[in-house]
């Protein structure tokens, strides 16, 4: 296993979870440290939440090349200029674009808007073990929030289809556990998101034409905690349903002019 977890976690990386639990966080944000055998600086993916007792115990695994961000959410980058502070200025990258080569580790940046307008994930390759961090993109379990405005069904549906072209890589969730294989985890919520969409088409057809109506009959069940998020991706249903069915109707009516 070359030192890797049983979920395929490589050796090169450990997880520091934050102690800010709730039902869009899960157990709490997913901080990563990666440090590659042998070298002495690390890099830190999502610092989370402004918590001292967090901030100080990936602290304790400086020194650090970069802090990286996988998107502008509170919980998963409030703690940033803290904890940026505390090492002494170790750089925070958000939005950066190019790859990183240095310190035993190739790190790609692969853009996945959808969650939000600016989430990446990295792919990160230490030696031949690579681990994709995926943040809010792919959760450990459950399914993330796709909501407007800043959030985009249409873009998250390619991001899926991009992480589903790197197979049996581990995959680095920002709430959850480790799976181990990211264009498993993309397949399945591939799939899933479809089945959703069909499910709100078929609300449409019964007259569901707002976002909560489309939750009343969709999700009858819904842990009332997490409704108002249903309803901001039942929004993202109807916006990407409506905008798709308007493009067919587009290309329909070039066809009859044809
Ligand atoms: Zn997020």
């Amino acid at each position: 296993m070359g030192g890797a977890a049983l979920d395929g976690r490589p050796g090169w990386v450990t997880l520091l979870r934050a102690p800010n639990p709730g039902p869009m966080t899960l157990d709490g944000t997913n901080t990563w440290v990666l440090r590659a055998p042998g070298e002495e600086l690390g890099f830190v993916i999502d610092p989370g939440p402004l918590d001292e007792g967090h901030l100080r115990a990936i602290a304790e695994h400086a020194p650090f090349r970069a802090i990286l961000i996988t998107h502008g959410h509170f919980d998963h980058v409030e703690g940033a200029p803290r904890l940026s502070a505390m090492l002494g200025g170790t750089p925070v990258l958000t939005s950066f674009d190019a790859d990183i080569a240095s310190d035993g580790f190739r790190i790609r940046v692969l853009d996945t808007p959808g969650h939000t307008a600016d989430s990446v994930c990295f792919l990160a390759e230490s030696g031949n073990s690579p681990a994709m961090f995926t943040g809010d993109t792919v959760l450990g379990r459950g399914s993330t929030v796709v909501a407007a405005p800043d959030g985009d069904l249409g873009a998250y549906l390619e991001s899926l289809e991009l992480l589903r072209t790197h197979p049996d890589v581990p995959m680095l969730p920002g709430h959850g556990p480790a799976q181990p294989d990211v264009a498993a985890m993309a397949q399945f919520y591939l799939d899933h998101r479809r089945e959703r969409l069909a499910q709100v088409e078929a609300a449409m057809g019964q007259g569901a034409d707002t976002p909560e109506k489309v939750v009343d009959l969709v999700y009858p069940d819904i842990d009332p905690a997490v409704r108002f998020a249903a309803i901001f991706s039942a929004k993202a249903q109807l916006d990407y349903l409506s905008h798709k069915n308007r493009e067919s109707g587009t290309r329909a009516d070039g066809l009859d002019r044809l």
